[in-house]
């Protein structure tokens, strides 16, 4: 039995090593992904709930890995905030999304704002508001054109000095979302101090908001609260028009999910866009 315990702490420790020794790899291997530019955004509408008009798009990044082709952004996410491989990528992923809205507002595109994700440690960087004030300089965004999303928990962690952070934002003319609201652990008092304009509902509450009478009054709930305090709602994870019709029903203002579209190359997105506007 000892040497079976000696063998098992033997393997335990050798795939300790390789899952350390994968780990670093893949570091690398992202860091040259930002560098040589595998990186890619892909659109997702966002529209209007009373006429199903594109009224913006939320950016979402992926990877094409010339190897493993094209990985989800849940698969390096996280190690990009473990490594502050973040700070670049958030700058790239910034960047290109304003980039392409500036060619699509040249284009007379039907589209009015574009989402970017901020991960919390964009949040707490120095250097974020002059990033963004430069970007929005650059590419001559106007007030209410860039949005960025933060998660309820990324608001909350820090909160005197986040809140700083996005009240500075705001009067850059950033329109702020809380993303995946209702996960996280915020007291309504930081609602109310929150200087944020649209949150999102989690798609874990939309999901089954047709046969769980729970979700569905947590989100008729959150609706009410946003209502109350002057916020505009946006529900995620929109797949089925049973969801629409109840979203619709409680005055959430925009809805997002593959009911409409899901998220796609810039080009195939355009498309879509002009479809839902006339459809
Ligand atoms: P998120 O910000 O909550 O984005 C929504 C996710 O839900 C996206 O996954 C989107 O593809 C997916 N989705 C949208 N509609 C539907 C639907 O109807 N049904 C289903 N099943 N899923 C839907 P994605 O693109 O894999 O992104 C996952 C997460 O990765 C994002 O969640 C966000 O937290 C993070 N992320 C993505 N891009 C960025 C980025 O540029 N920066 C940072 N910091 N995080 C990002
Ligand atoms: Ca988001
Ligand atoms: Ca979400
Ligand atoms: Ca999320």
């Amino acid at each position: 039995a000892k040497s079976q315990g000696r063998n098992n702490l033997q393997f335990f420790t050798a795939a300790m090593n390789a899952a350390a020794t994968e780990r670093m790899a893949m570091e690398l291997e992202l860091r040259q992904a930002i560098e040589t530019g595998q990186l890619e955004l892909h659109y997702q509408p966002q529209v209007c709930t009373h006429n199903g008009a594109a009224c913006g798009v939320e950016a979402l990044v992926r990877w094409r890995h010339p190897q493993r082709g094209l990985i989800s952004p849940l698969a390096f996410i996280p190690l990009a905030e473990e490594t502050g491989l973040i700070e670049p990528l958030g700058a790239w992923v910034l960047e290109e999304a304003c980039r392409q809205f500036a060619i699509w507002r040249a284009e007379d595109a039907p589209i009015l704002r574009i989402a970017v994700n901020l991960s919390a440690q964009q949040l707490r960087s120095p250097g974020l508001l002059a990033q963004v004030e430069d970007v929005m300089a650059r590419y001559q965004l106007i007030p209410g054109e860039l949005e960025l999303e933060v998660t309820e928990s990324e608001a909350m962690s820090d909160p005197e000095r986040s809140f700083d952070t996005l009240r500075a934002l705001r009067d850059l003319g950033v329109q702020l979302a809380i993303d995946d609201f209702g996960t996280g652990y915020s007291s309504l008092s930081y609602l109310k101090q929150l200087p944020v304009q649209i949150l999102k509902i989690d798609r874990s509450f939309v999901k089954d908001i047709e046969t769980d009478e729970n979700d569905a009054s947590i989100c008729a709930s959150i609706l009410a609260l946003a209502h109350s305090q002057g916020l505009k709602v946006v529900a995620e994870g929109v797949e089925t028009m049973a969801q629409r019709e109840f979203l619709a029903a409680h005055a959430c203002e925009y809805l997002q999910g593959y009911l409409f579209a899901k998220p796609e190359p810039a080009e195939v997105c355009l498309g879509r866009l002009r479809e839902l506007s006339i459809a």
